[in-house]
């Protein structure tokens, strides 16, 4: 497959075209970013690059951090973590409280803000210093130091944080979050808070591609029946509500995130990182999603 051919002509394509939507401003810091970066970088499982554009620049990963603290918690725990998260898609924005009153405190999925917090309060629980044993983990994968948290991020996440602590508290009041809310939203905030290019994110979510992935202490991230689940989990429920169109105009398993990130992740073949920071009215990149669709359509591939 010609992927550095087909990378190219799709997003001169896509950046010759509208782009529409704003970068996300509700955490202040994040307003700060130039919306024109756009960035892609695509790495098979055999360690072939290929990419264009501003993919060696730094961004706020925010939500796609959730793909990786739900692999540490069921890398540990297994399938006991799904007593206290569903695997359902959502159809409800990603900081929508409106299900979990319904559930009783249970949220739908990993991947919306409920979840997530589920997942943080469980490694919050079992480690003294969970941001740092995250963030090893995650060097673990991509063999590298330089990854790290953005803690002014964090910080100006925490300042507006009001939905979040409010999903935080009604998801206690059921019983299911198990420390003091405010230890479990200060490590929801700095993992959200990572930063990496669309290089490093394109490698660290090889293992969710190869099935042969090993760490750098030589070790398998999650065998492939966990593998096969998380990526199950990230084509319904990925892009909250949107997750149908997702699957619908790309057909590839991935994750956004509000900092303008997309990972998508293609089985057996590689994992592709796309960056532009202006989000659609869903909350997902919307030039992210736009190049996904015409790549996946030039390539002729998708997982369907
Ligand atoms: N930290 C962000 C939040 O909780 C993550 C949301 C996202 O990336 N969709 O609002």
């Amino acid at each position: 497959m010609p992927y550095q051919q087909i990378i190219n002509d799709t997003y001169h394509q896509i950046k010759s075209g509208k782009d529409e939507g704003e970068a996300a401003s509700y955490i202040p810091e994040l307003a700060k970013v130039d919306p024109e970066n756009f960035g892609i970088h695509l790495i098979t499982i055999d360690q072939q690059e290929f990419g264009i554009g501003d993919r060696y620049t730094q961004f706020s990963i925010q939500s796609i951090a959730k793909v990786l603290s739900l692999s540490l918690a069921f890398k540990l725990w297994g399938s006991k973590i799904w007593e206290r998260v569903g695997v359902e898609p959502s159809g409800t924005a990603f900081n929508s409280l409106v299900q979990l009153e319904l559930n009783k405190g249970i949220p739908r999925n990993p991947f919306n803000n409920g979840g997530a917090l589920v997942i943080a309060d469980m490694l919050v629980g079992e480690f003294k210093n969970p941001e740092a044993e995250f963030l090893r983990f995650i060097r673990e994968i991509n063999n590298d130091n330089k990854i790290d948290y953005n803690l002014s991020i964090a910080k100006s996440e925490k300042s507006v944080g009001y939905r979040n602590i409010a999903i935080c508290n009604f998801i206690k009041s059921f019983g299911n979050v198990l420390n003091e809310p405010e230890r479990v939203l200060d490590f929801y905030f700095t993992m959200c808070s990572l930063e990496m290019t669309c290089q490093e994110l394109a490698q660290t979510f090889l293992f969710l591609a190869d099935d042969h992935f090993r760490n750098t202490k030589g070790e398998r991230i999650l065998n492939m029946s966990k593998a096969k689940r998380v990526n199950a989990l990230l084509q319904t429920c990925g892009f909250y509500d949107e997750s149908g169109e997702f699957s619908f105009t790309v057909g590839l398993p991935g994750k956004s995130g509000v900092g303008g990130g997309i990972i998508a992740v293609f089985p057996d073949k590689y994992s592709i990182a796309v960056w532009s920071p202006k989000l659609n009215a869903k909350g997902n990149s919307y030039r992210g999603m736009k190049f996904l669709e015409a790549y996946t359509t030039k390539t002729e591939s998708s997982i369907f």
